[in-house]
């Protein structure tokens, strides 16, 4: 073990937004590896479309920006964090930009730049900073270049951290990362560590996420004792393509294309919204999604249908390019068809618990991203927001990391617990394949309809006792070895009970979290649902 042992100043797990730009903040002339388990790009970042807010137009303060994120967060974002990150919000988008980030603008003159601002749900000003519909992609992008560009950083693509190294002081010193293609296990002893491993949208039968979110940070933290918190509030986006998956995540049909008069409907054509919302089809996110989840249980049906015809053919095709393409790619055409659409998993608002310094309850273990509960968001997130938070925790976990770093103190690996060796193989085989698959759809389903949009009291309990019997059964046909669906699969299972036992500790319905058996919210809750290793007791 030690003979493949690598050591680093600071571990970066995960290439995202927030793994990039702590890599871009930490201190030169340090040792810093990034480890990520695919191509460094592939990550919910890559593909975050509306765009990042920031309260850089003339009319707008970030005094506004936080009263809508408060008033969005239903009683929990709290308010030293929304001021952190409200306020930071001009500056960073500035830096994004003169770091070569091409954000749509409406005029540059004299090095003065008026960027180009949409609008979205939730917010009171146009304060949405973006790149057209590709703006994650814009970011991934440039920050890629700009990590690389330091020289100073290395990145290991296709390496799957497994788990977290714990001293018998409890603080973080590194972790094993398991290099895909070779199957060898890697140690790598690392003085701070950042987990920025991103959300968990693939627990979910349908999802906006792509493959990577399979919530391996929050995993791996709380089996190495981490407090985590508010994994019951999920955000789930009301429209996407039923029935087609790219790459294991569905389509996004944006909210914009209701704006200019899509109807949603049932399979028989009932225009059903105005009976949920005085908006109709234009509610709020929640209110949509959790609508269409009521009638899609009450009528035994898999989708409802999203009506563009009213919509002028040119209008639809010039506005929303990618959606008439992708749509007609699968058969569909918007200007004469309705969409089948079925609401996903979108975002957590919950995870790893995080200080103001994006510092965990382990020593030497920073989070930031989607991974991390900021308490940013509260019960609910505020569109657009994510990619911001990310940034500014990040940024902050870099600094405080920099300040901390002892150079002279070197790590004694002796005194590190090694934990039991384990083998590894590159595929799990053809047999136990197909017990992996069964299990993940079980998951998946199960999640879906018992601790999904709408939930109850005797749901979460069935979930609860199902999960638990994933659990043993992933344990009992995995002896000796262990390969990467599995793994995955663990930490999938780890997750799901995390959002089950954070949802069932909070009798109420508030901003995400609906409870059919408690429909509104109650003050007794109004505070985090905190849990850990050490008062829920169990471990996949
Ligand atoms: C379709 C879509 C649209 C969105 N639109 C917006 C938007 O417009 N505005 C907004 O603010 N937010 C948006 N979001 C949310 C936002 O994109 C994410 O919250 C944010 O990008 C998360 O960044 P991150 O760095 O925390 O994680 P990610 O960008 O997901 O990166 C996670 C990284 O960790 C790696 N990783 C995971 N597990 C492991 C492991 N075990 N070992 C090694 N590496 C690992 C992954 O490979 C990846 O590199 C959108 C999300 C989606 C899915």
């Amino acid at each position: 073990m030690k003979d493949s042992a690598t050591l680093v100043d600071y571990l970066v797990i995960g290439s995202g937004i927030a793994g990039l730009w702590f890599a871009w903040k930490a201190d030169r002339n340090k040792r810093i590896l990034i480890v990520t388990k695919k191509d460094s790009p592939e990550s919910n970042t890559n593909y975050a479309q509306g765009g990042i807010a920031a309260a850089v137009a003339e009319n707008d303060a970030p005094r506004l920006h936080y009263q809508d994120t408060v008033r969005v967060g239903s009683g929990l974002a709290h308010p030293d964090v929304v001021t952190l990150v409200t306020a930071a919000g001009p500056r960073l988008v500035r830096e994004l930009w003169d770091l070569g980030i091409k954000f749509t603008t409406r005029r540059e003159t004299d090095g003065k730049v008026e960027f180009d601002l949409g609008q979205e749900g939730g917010h009171r000003r146009r304060r949405i900073v973006h790149a057209r519909d590709a703006t994650g992609f814009e970011i991934e992008q440039g920050l890629l270049k700009a990590v690389r560009a330091r020289g100073d950083v290395t990145i290991w693509e296709e390496h799957l951290a497994v788990d977290l190294l714990i001293d018998e002081e409890r603080k973080c010193c590194g972790a094993d990362v398991l290099d895909k293609s070779t199957g060898e296990l890697k140690r790598v002893y690392a003085r701070f560590c950042l987990l920025a491993t991103g959300g968990v949208g693939q627990v979910y039968r349908h999802t906006t996420n792509p493959a990577i979110a399979t919530g391996d940070g929050i995993a791996m933290a709380y089996r190495a004792g981490a407090r985590i918190a508010n994994m019951e509030f999920i955000q789930f986006h009301p429209t996407t393509l039923f029935g087609h998956r790219i790459n294991d995540r569905v389509f996004l049909i944006s909210e914009a294309i209701r704006g200019e008069g899509a109807v949603l409907k049932t399979i028989d054509g009932k225009d059903f919204m105005p009976a949920y919302h005085p908006d109709g089809s234009l509610a709020p996110r929640d209110v949509v999604a959790r609508a269409i989840a009521t009638e899609l249980a009450r009528r035994g049906e898999e989708f409802v249908l999203l009506d563009c015809t009213s919509i002028e053919p040119s209008k639809l095709r010039e506005r929303f390019p990618n959606i008439y393409k992708t749509c007609l790619s699968f058969g569909i055409d918007i200007t004469r068809q309705p969409i089948p659409v079925v609401p996903a998993a979108h975002y957590v608002c919950g995870g790893i618990v995080v200080n103001t310094w994006g510092e965990t309850s382990i020593k030497r273990l920073f989070a930031a991203g989607e991974c991390a509960c900021s308490r940013l968001h509260g019960a609910n997130r505020l569109a657009s927001n994510s990619l911001l938070e990310a940034l500014v925790f990040a940024e902050r976990a870099a600094m405080k990391a920099n300040e901390e770093i002892v150079e002279e103190e070197s790590i004694s690996f002796e005194r590190l617990g090694g934990g039991d060796r384990i083998s590894f193989i590159k595929e799990a085989g053809h047999d136990k394949q197909a017990v992996i698959d069964e299990l993940l759809n079980r998951l998946r389903n199960l999640m879906w309809y018992y601790a999904g949009i709408v939930r109850s009291d005797s749901g979460l309990r069935e979930a609860d006792v199902q999960l638990a019997r994933m659990a043993a059964e992933l344990e009992r046909f995995i002896p000796k070895n262990i390969s990467i669906p599995i793994l995955e699969l663990r930490n999938m299972i780890t997750v799901a009970k995390l959002i089950v036992a954070c949802a069932s500790r909070r009798p109420e319905s508030r901003g995400l979290h609906y409870n059919q058996d408690h429909p509104f919210p109650d003050e007794r809750f109004e505070r985090d649902t905190v849990v850990s290793k050490d008062d829920l007791g169990f471990v996949v």
